[in-house]
């Protein structure tokens, strides 16, 4: 695999990046909670919202507000939860790469967050669950062109794979393997930036610490690993090189961290196919990631760019 710098070096300049993001669109149903629920225990909330979420689309409408040239390819039941979740998404600026399933529900999120900023998702699949090839075969000049494709693994290992299959040589695919699960070895070597966090790095190498488990990463499938380490900021590794590129996060007041690791990795993603450096893009990586907790919600926390460079300089 070519390293990020020789991708970066081969990419063309635009002035807006051209992100694909193939993945999930999820109905979020937000309840804020005192603490988290113990087995048998009925806990009363504080309040309830439904926002518009899933990784895809989390993602996707972060590309959008931090300017980029974005595409949706993902999937949405022929119900009330698709719809709004279209309107949401197409409302942000981002490109309708949406099917519409008559024979499946529109993915839904129960979502609890506690006064502590911490999050705990239960998630039912519904129409990601059947997300496929097919379904991306009408995008084949947009995945080509793409400057990066963004990848999860909330939808469905074929659609993932045909989704790699499909980009241009010089596109950069970005995998944020959350919700983590084993995938084919092969797969992972054709990824050229992997983000997890410490929990998802445990799934795929041994190592104990982020930088054991980066340098693992990177000696397995080759690539950049870049770690998300909540409140401790992020730290990368590229092979080849020695050097581990560290980056504190930013201080702000935490109300939810829920997208703060999609705004993370897709802040991330614009700023490599802008060709800024490793460290650059790191910064700009946890700058969105910080502005992303300090509201709730999933997208309506995603920081626009004039944000995440006003904490940058402020920083
Ligand atoms: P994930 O939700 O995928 O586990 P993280 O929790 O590591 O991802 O969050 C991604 C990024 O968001 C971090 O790298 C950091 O930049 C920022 N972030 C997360 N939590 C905090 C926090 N408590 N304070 C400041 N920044 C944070």
């Amino acid at each position: 695999m070519p390293s990020l710098a020789a991708r970066n070096d081969a990419n063309s300049t635009t002035t807006r990046p051209r992100v694909v993001v193939v993945g999930s669109l999820n109905c979020d149903v937000v309840f804020r909670v005192p603490h988290h629920p113990q087995p048998g225990e009925t806990l009363t909330a504080a309040s309830v919202a439904r926002v518009s979420g899933g990784k895809g689309a989390n993602q996707a409408v972060a590309a959008a507000r931090l300017g980029a040239d974005v595409t949706l390819i993902g999937t949405v039941g022929d119900d009330d939860d698709g719809r709004f979740l279209r309107g949401e998404v197409l409302a942000a600026g981002v490109g309708d790469g949406i099917a519409t399933r008559g024979d499946a529900a529109t993915g839904a999120a129960y979502i609890n967050v506690s006064d502590a900023g911490e999050n705990t998702i239960v998630l039912a699949p519904g129409a990601n669950a059947t997300l496929g090839p097919n379904d991306l075969s009408s995008y084949a000049d947009t995945l080509q062109r793409a400057d990066v494709l963004l990848i999860q693994l909330e939808t469905t290992l074929d659609a993932i794979t045909a989704a790699i299959d499909a980009v241009g040589e010089r596109t950069c695919v970005i995998l944020d393997p959350a919700p983590a699960v084993a995938l084919p070895d092969e797969l992972l070597r054709r990824v050229d930036v992997i983000s997890p966090n410490q929990t998802e790095a445990a799934v795929y190498v041994d190592g104990r610490t982020a930088a054991e488990q980066a340098a693992e990463l990177v000696a397995h499938y080759g690539g950049t690993a870049v770690m998300k380490l909540g409140a401790d900021g992020a730290l990368a590794r590229t092979a080849g090189a020695a050097a581990v590129v560290e980056q504190a996060a930013f201080p702000v007041d935490v109300v939810d961290t829920t997208a703060a690791g999609d705004a993370f990795t897709t802040a991330l993603g614009v700023a490599l196919a802008e060709r800024r450096s490793l460290p650059e893009a790191l910064a700009f990586a946890c700058a969105a990631g910080s502005l992303a907790t300090t509201a709730a919600g999933a997208q309506p926390s995603l920081p626009s760019r004039e944000q995440v460079e006003a904490l940058l300089a402020a920083g």
